[in-house]
């Protein structure tokens, strides 16, 4: 018998993930997807669902007078 290997569908298009690479952290848990397209697309859809962890809250050091 075959190893009975997890196949988590990605929250977007509901292929089988292969890799873990693409996972977005959200407030409800962590998203896999298959690709870093279906990745991108799922935080345009679902901007409530980012963490902020990649924006930064900081003025801009350029434009500082
Ligand atoms: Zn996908």
């Amino acid at each position: 018998m075959a190893s009975s290997t997890l196949k988590i569908p990605c929250e977007l298009c509901e292929q089988p993930v292969l890799v873990n690479h693409f996972v977005l952290n959200t407030p409800k848990g962590d998203k896999l997807f298959c690709c870093e397209g279906c990745k991108s697309i799922y935080q345009l859809l679902n901007p409530d669902q980012l963490t902020s962890a990649h924006q930064p809250q900081e003025g801009d050091p350029l434009n500082e007078s």
